[in-house]
């Protein structure tokens, strides 16, 4: 299928895509497939005021019908799953199985917040005083502005509206400048939803087009209750000072440095795939990428370089085509970045298979790189950093305890697993003692979670939950109420207050 044809499957027909100041590359092949107008300033405040209006409205529907919406969605990104699939594949790069596993994504937390439209639950309390009752009911909390990284340029952005909106809260996207074909696409897909749905306040689902400006309009507005920002810990930083100024609510999404320990009792043939996956997968650039492997001094010589092989027979191409397991980085800019941390991992002491060019004869405007192993004799501070490319730092280990506090000591704290066969080991990890992270699997790589459990992370990767479980507290506002049913005026405490 050609670009243009890829576009225009999703509704995006060259002449409303054409014309505007935002160039979008595609990483396929570097060519530029779109010019997108951008939001501008005003732009972005009438739609937050829209979005605000809406709010008075949708708060009181009832929250089960709020779930209709969500269900037409649901149904909507069905009838789209390969459509958006492949955009999302066109945009930023990932091989079209991971596109549509996107989309899939999407497909299911709408199925979850269907469900969780009916059980908004709170609780009742005992009251200490005779005759009265106390209850914690949930609210809907406001316009939630949802701030997105080009490398997921589809799912995060639903499991925040999904939730949001069955909870009552309108919402306004603002993807990454890098990809925002894929929300504009996404906007139709919810047009149509909300034109099957019927009434719906107008405003209720927006979308914002252009850089980190927009960001910031969110964030500087009091009339956007919650901000949820998903990308880089800098940005993330940026967010939370700018929230704090006004005491607005976060939910942040932020870097990982994802880490697996492989003890020698582990299954190693299942081990491989899931290194080889989560660690190569998107390129490398997946929040949850696999980028550290703690080794066992014992299987070390034996896993190491068959790790090697496979990556030697790793298909390197076009995401677009089948068969192909590696596609592009994003940009230039991300294979540059790449190079740099291999030199410093170089100078660290560190042995690197692969991390060269690919490509280059058939794409020389895009940036496919080879994926790296580096040997490295400890963890050092390039092994610190999140740099987002297909890079997998290998150090040994000989304690298990060593290898947690190998995990543990780095700033990020996202995502992790161990592949052990011993009970005593995967229970030491998943304990308090064991790893630090926000995730934390046995024999299961460390990317590419379900949306029922709660997804974020710990230290530097902002210690937001989105997706499942009881995630979608975050998107309301809890109302703590005591009712006197009695004769009397009792106090709490005890307290005498005779008038
Ligand atoms: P980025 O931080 O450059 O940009 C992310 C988004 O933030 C973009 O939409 C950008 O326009 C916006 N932004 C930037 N500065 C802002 C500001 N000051 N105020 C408001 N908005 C601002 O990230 P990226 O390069 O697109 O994505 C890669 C990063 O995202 C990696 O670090 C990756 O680990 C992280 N990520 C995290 C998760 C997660 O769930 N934890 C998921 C995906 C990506």
């Amino acid at each position: 299928m050609s670009h243009d044809a890829i576009l225009a499957a999703c509704g995006l027909d060259r002449d409303r895509i054409t014309g505007g100041t935002l160039a979008v590359t595609t990483p396929v092949d570097g060519s530029e497939i779109a010019r997108v107008p951008v939001t501008d300033r005003s732009g972005a405040e009438a739609a937050i005021a829209r979005a605000a209006t809406a709010f008075e409205v949708w708060r009181q529907v009832p929250a089960p019908r709020r779930g209709e919406l969500v269900r037409l969605l649901g149904e909507e990104l069905r009838r789209e799953k390969e459509n958006l699939g492949r955009l999302v594949t066109l945009e930023c790069g990932k091989i079209l199985q991971e596109g549509l596993g996107e989309v899939q994504e999407m497909i299911d937390i709408c199925d979850f917040a269907v469900g969780l439209s009916r059980q908004l639950y709170g609780l009742t309390i005992a009251s200490e005083r005779p005759g009265h009752a106390m209850r914690e009911s949930w609210h809907p909390l406001g316009v939630v502005g949802i701030i997105t990284a080009f490398n997921f340029p589809a799912a995060p952005w639903s499991w925040n509206a999904a939730i949001a909106l069955v909870c009552g809260d309108p919402v306004i996207a603002k993807p990454s400048e890098k990809t925002p074909l894929t929300q504009l696409a996404i906007q139709e897909i919810c047009d149509r939803a909300l034109a099957a749905f019927g009434d719906a306040p107008e405003g209720l689902i927006q979308t914002l087009i252009g850089g980190p400006e927009l960001g910031e309009a969110l964030t500087a507005s009091p009339d956007v209750a919650l901000v949820s920002a998903t990308g880089s810990v800098p940005m993330g930083k940026a967010v939370a000072g700018d929230m704090s100024k006004r005491l607005g609510k976060t939910i942040l999404e932020l870097g990982g440095n994802n880490a697996m320990i492989v003890a020698p009792s582990a299954d190693l043939e299942m081990a491989v795939r899931a290194i080889v996956f989560s660690a190569v997968g998107t390129a490398g650039q997946r929040c949850t990428s696999l980028r550290r492997l703690i080794v066992h001094e014992d299987i070390y010589d034996e896993l190491v370089p068959r790790l090697v092989k496979v990556y030697e027979g790793l298909a390197i191409g076009s995401p677009l085509e089948n068969g192909i397991l590696v596609g592009p980085l994003i940009d230039a800019a991300a294979f540059d970045a790449m190079q740099a941390a291999l030199d410093t991992a170089r100078a660290e002491g560190g042995t690197v298979h692969g991390g060269g060019r690919a490509m280059g004869e058939t794409y020389p405007d895009a940036a496919y790189a080879t994926p790296a192993i580096v040997e490295l004799p400890a963890q050092g501070e390039i092994m610190r950093q999140e740099t987002f490319a297909p890079i997998l730092y290998v150090v040994k280990y000989r304690e298990i305890g060593d290898a947690i506090r190998i995990q543990n000591d780095v700033p990020q704290g996202l995502s992790s697993c161990i592949f052990s066969t011993d009970v005593r080991e995967t229970e030491l990890f998943l304990s308090a003692q064991g790893s630090d992270c926000g995730i934390a699997n046995v024999n299961i790589g460390p990317s590419g979670a379900e949306i029922g459990g709660a997804f974020g992370g710990e230290k530097e990767t902002g210690g937001g939950r989105e997706s499942g479980s009881d995630a979608w507290r975050a998107y309301m506002r809890r109302q703590t109420s005591t009712v006197n049913y009695s004769t009397e005026l009792p106090l709490a405490q005890g307290i005498s207050f005779e008038i």
